[in-house]
């Protein structure tokens, strides 16, 4: 994963929460709703605002928090005993909302699963499990994607853990801006509305549907990194053939060869490096297709 430090604040903060609710919102996304503990005194910078989540290693186990001084956790997370260490993983901030009886924040967490078809990773096994008020904690991370770099023409392109990440970033940009998103999702029924700019194309792709797998599309990812390597299809997208240069800027996440090859494809079409924000979120284990 790129580490952009100067998005994260100097002295992130742990926040304890719990579990409200816990929902489907389509075949590959349940959202859970966070609330309580000191998330009060959260403050949601928008675009791809993301933190750290622990959770206890099994729903209902006890669990202690690391010690965070200024940015630094993993020494004292890795020096937790294994009986009361919490699983640590990444998310964003699907949406953040006042209420009567305080903040709420939601993440979408993807539901992906074995050969088996039994959700394999730990977060999409607590994400359904976690009854309310089962405790959890968040490290604030701040941003990746780096709103000043968004003057000229942008591409985003994710899989579907990007969306939420996406979604915000299109909530974010100047009414203004112009470009293409390119979100790749395991199912029609996983797109969702999304509120962006109107000079930003939302392209959704759709890996159950018109892929064999033969050419590479079953894989996560692939189908939007041809995408991206498409220009031409980024041309009618609204950007010029050469509307991709030098103030142009592009964001890339989701599985890792996603975002390194989609980068190395947009730094080809003349997007300087240095305007290219990008991150392997995760990678794809072949003996772990997708049972959707
Ligand atoms: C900054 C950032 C923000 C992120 N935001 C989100 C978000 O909002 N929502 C979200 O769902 N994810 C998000 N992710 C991705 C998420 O962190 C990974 O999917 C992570 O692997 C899940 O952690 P885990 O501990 O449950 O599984 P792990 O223990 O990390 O992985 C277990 C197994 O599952 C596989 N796996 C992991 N993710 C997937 C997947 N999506 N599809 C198929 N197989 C997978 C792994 O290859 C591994 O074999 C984000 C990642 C980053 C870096």
């Amino acid at each position: 994963m790129t580490r952009r430090f100067h998005l994260m604040p100097n002295d992130p903060r742990l926040f304890s929460a719990h579990v409200v609710r816990s929902r489907r919102l389509s075949p590959s996304f349940q959202r859970v709703t966070l609330a309580g503990g000191d998330l009060d005194d959260f403050v949601y910078a928008g675009f791809d605002h993301w933190f750290r989540l622990f959770t206890p290693q099994t729903v209902g186990a006890p669990f202690e928090l690391p010690d965070v001084v200024g940015r630094s956790w993993s020494r004292s997370y890795l020096a937790l005993d294994e009986a009361v260490r919490p699983h640590c993983a990444n998310y964003t901030v699907a949406e953040v909302r006042s209420t009567d009886d305080g903040v709420e924040l939601d993440i979408d967490v993807v539901l992906h699963r074995d050969d088996s078809g039994r959700l394999s990773a730990p977060v999409a096994a607590w994400s359904v499990a976690a009854p309310p008020d089962s405790p959890v904690a968040i490290l604030d991370q701040g941003l990746l994607f780096d709103p000043v770099l968004a003057s000229g023409p942008i591409v985003i392109a994710c899989d579907e853990t990007g969306v939420p990440a996406v979604r915000g970033i299109l909530r974010g940009l100047d009414r203004q801006a112009q470009g293409v998103a390119i979100i790749e999702v395991p199912t029609a029924a996983d797109r969702v509305e999304l509120a962006g700019p109107e000079g930003v194309r939302i392209e959704w792709v759709v890996r159950d549907e018109g892929h064999d797998g033969q050419d590479g599309h079953g894989v996560p990812g692939a189908a939007a990194l041809a995408a991206v390597r498409s220009l031409d299809a980024l041309s009618a997208g609204g950007l010029s053939a050469g509307g991709l240069g030098t103030d142009g800027c592009a964001y890339v996440v989701g599985e890792s060869d996603l975002a390194a090859e989609g980068r190395r494809a947009l730094h080809r079409a003349g997007v300087p490096k240095a305007r290219i924000v990008f991150s392997g979120y995760w990678k794809h284990s072949p003996e772990l297709a997708l049972a959707e």
